[in-house]
């Protein structure tokens, strides 16, 4: 199977790539911005005999995910699973939240995650097979001072619910991940401050997930074994479902 990961250069997105390769799958990924993290993955893949390709792509581009998609899937043909990770957050306060940082976030994780689906469909629909797997956030209940990343979070779940139903007769499933807490680039900033704190003492695991915790999960949405599983969510939090 050929597996698609977008924000596949680092964080939860390489660790799809990681557990991809190692269960067989052929990889394409793309990043934004950092191409060395990319090719270093490439080639760390390269040197255990898998297979992965990076493309640089912008997800709030439409045009540019639509010519990507057409590039993989000249690559690869039939493109098995669609794994929309890619994402920013832009936090502040509700009333001091600017249209940049609303849209930034808005456009990265929300749109970007449409566009993809919609390049990708035409390639579900003529294989009558393929599983979209968007990975949200428990944000998605609302986290103060995340409002732009709470909605865009939240929209995925309705964005893959109504792919579900559009496309479920023709073979495809449309699922979320959400995932708790993660030590990657994206929440580093948070470790040592109040909201790493808040994660230890409160999650009934005791402690942040590990990378390749939340890629299985991905990669269970992904495998023959949920292939009855269609529009819903799946926590992987360590049981700490909610944010302060
Ligand atoms: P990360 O380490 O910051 O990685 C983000 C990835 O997204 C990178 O590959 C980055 O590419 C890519 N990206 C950023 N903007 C993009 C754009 N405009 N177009 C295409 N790609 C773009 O983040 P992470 O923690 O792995 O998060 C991955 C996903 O999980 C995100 O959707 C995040 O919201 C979600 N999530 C994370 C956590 C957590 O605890 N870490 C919890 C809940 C949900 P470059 O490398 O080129 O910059």
């Amino acid at each position: 199977m050929v597996v698609f990961v977008t924000g596949g250069s680092r964080g939860l997105g390489a660790g799809v790539v990681r557990a991809s390769v190692e269960a067989g799958h052929d990889v394409a990924f793309t990043y934004h911005r950092d191409k060395d993290s990319a090719d270093a993955l490439v080639d760390e893949v390269a040197g255990k005999g898998g297979r992965a390709v990076a493309w640089q792509l912008d997800v709030r581009d439409p045009e540019a995910v639509e010519r990507v998609a057409d590039e993989v899937i000249d690559l690869f043909h039939d493109i098995g699973a669609v794994v929309s990770n890619a994402g920013i957050r832009r936090d502040g306060l509700a009333m001091n939240m600017s249209d940049e940082d609303w849209s930034a976030v808005i456009d990265t994780n929300l749109s970007g995650a449409f566009h993809v689906a919609r390049a990708f469909l035409p390639n579900f629909l003529a294989q009558r097979n393929g599983r979209f797997v968007f990975v949200s956030s428990i944000a998605k209940d609302g986290i103060s001072g995340q409002i732009n990343y709470a909605a865009s979070k939240a929209g995925l779940l309705g964005l893959s619910a109504a792919l579900a139903k559009e496309y479920g007769r023709k073979g495809i499933t449309s699922n979320v991940v959400v995932p708790g807490f993660f030590d990657t680039d994206m929440t580093r900033d948070s470790i040592g401050t109040t909201v790493g704190a808040f994660v230890d003492q409160f999650s009934p695991a005791g402690r942040k997930g590990e990378i390749p915790e939340l890629a299985q999960a991905v990669l269970f949405l992904t495998s023959p074994g949920a292939s009855f599983v269609n529009g819903q969510s799946l926590g992987v939090t360590g049981g700490l479902d909610w944010g302060p």
